[in-house]
């Protein structure tokens, strides 16, 4: 068993120890030490990094992880034999961004159990935010402002928060907020004074003040109840700068205030509807337009249309075919777009021995595209490129020429 230092002071950064087992683990230089102040990935509690100091040379310690037997193995970047006196150093910025999280969750956890009844399931500690899954069939944003709320209050009265070990029995006629499934031993207790008294074995702060504040960010329901994304201490101030930045860039775009963005974004996403559908509206009168001009140009029966239109997209010449087709005259259309994803659309008026489907699946055979379509409209795809462009007139000619009317 490895004696853990982190259990009784949160705040250790500097230990000797040494070295009691050196092994490889899935091809990593792994170290059992006998005393250890770096914190294992565990309860929800993401682990330490730091440095190993020994003989003169500095090894990174890369992982922690907790052993079932008790021991706590040191991934590091290279080994160190058995014996070896050694000197750690945790990441102090590291583990006192872990401290705030942590301890800012039991705080908020509490402030969930004593407003609402809601237990806490789950905690998760990312490396950019943190989650708690609350049992519950539901959060109101009003109620998780409150929580926030209540938890930033605990914070600011800087309550003495007290670990203490006391056997399982004992804790039992606590009122623990959590007890540990399976436990043998002592349990270390974490003490927020009047507010928050539960079992854990992490890393906390010596008084609510530490944490610094709360922040509750994202709220979604998920298959347990509802899951409350959260940031405390630097992490909070550094993602509000974040969000302010991001807000500051978007109003910037639109010349307001941030508190106006969301409404000059409903305004805006008005306008491009409004100018999408009036788009689309002059699209069918141009297509209707040339419909005209083209059925006037064509003799024939059928009167046969081919035509390529580089600088017009796929929807244009999907218009102008259901315009050429609709008519009381018997037509063919063999249409060809090149904006966007260069577009190929055949179609007739129904009732006529042609095949569109067909004869799209031999074009898209001879220009590397696919599509397909029924026997009166149908449509493909080609891929942009110079020489499938120069090709795609005459194809629609040799198409033209093909067809048994
Ligand atoms: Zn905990």
């Amino acid at each position: 068993m490895t004696e853990r230092l982190y259990y009784h002071d949160s705040f250790l950064y500097d230990f000797d120890a040494r070295v009691v087992e050196a092994f490889e683990s899935n091809g990593r230089p792994a170290i059992v030490l006998d005393r250890t102040a770096f914190y294992p990935t565990s309860g929800g509690q993401v682990h330490d990094l730091g440095m190993l100091r020994a003989d003169g040379q500095q090894i990174a310690i890369t992982e922690v992880a907790d052993e079932e037997d008790g021991r706590i193995l040191h991934f590091a970047a290279a080994s160190l034999s058995a014996g070896t006196q050694v000197h750690g150093s945790v990441d102090a910025a590291r583990r006192l961004d872990h401290v705030q999280q942590h301890s800012g969750q039991h705080v908020l956890s509490a402030a969930f159990i004593r407003l609402f009844n809601m237990p806490t399931v789950s905690f998760h500690m990312g490396e950019e935010s943190c989650t708690i899954d609350l049992e519950t069939s539901g959060l109101s944003a009003a109620q998780a402002q409150k929580a926030e709320l209540l938890a930033n209050e605990v914070i600011a009265e800087d309550r003495p928060v007290n670990i203490r070990f006391v056997p399982l029995e004992e804790a039992r006629q606590l009122g623990l907020r959590k007890l540990p499934p399976k436990q043998t031993g002592d349990l270390r207790l974490i003490d927020i004074t009047d507010f928050d008294l539960t079992a854990c074995g992490g890393t906390h702060v010596r008084a609510t003040g530490q944490i610094g504040s709360i922040l509750l960010r994202k709220i979604e329901k998920v298959k347990q109840g509802v899951r409350v994304e959260f940031v405390c201490g630097l992490r909070a101030v550094a993602m509000a700068r974040h969000d302010y930045s991001t807000l500051t860039e978007a109003a910037a775009l639109y010349s307001s205030h941030i508190y106006d963005v969301p409404e000059q974004v409903r305004k805006s996403l008005a306008e491009a509807k409004a100018a999408g559908k009036s788009q689309h509206k002059l699209l069918e009168e141009l297509a209707e337009l040339y419909s005209e001009r083209l059925l006037a140009q064509t003799a024939g029966s059928p009167q046969v249309i081919t035509q390529f239109f580089p600088d017009r997209d796929a929807l244009f010449i999907k218009l102008l075919a259901q315009k050429l087709t609709a008519g009381k005259s018997t037509v063919i259309a063999l249409l060809a777009s090149g904006a966007g994803q260069p577009t190929l659309v055949f179609a007739q008026t129904p009732g006529q021995k042609s095949n569109m489907g067909q004869l799209m699946k031999e074009a898209m055979a001879q220009l590397g595209g696919r599509g397909g379509g029924s026997a009166d409209m149908a449509q493909g795809g080609v891929p942009a490129s110079a020489q499938q462009l120069e090709g795609i007139e005459s194809l629609l000619l040799r198409t033209a020429a093909s067809l048994k009317v």
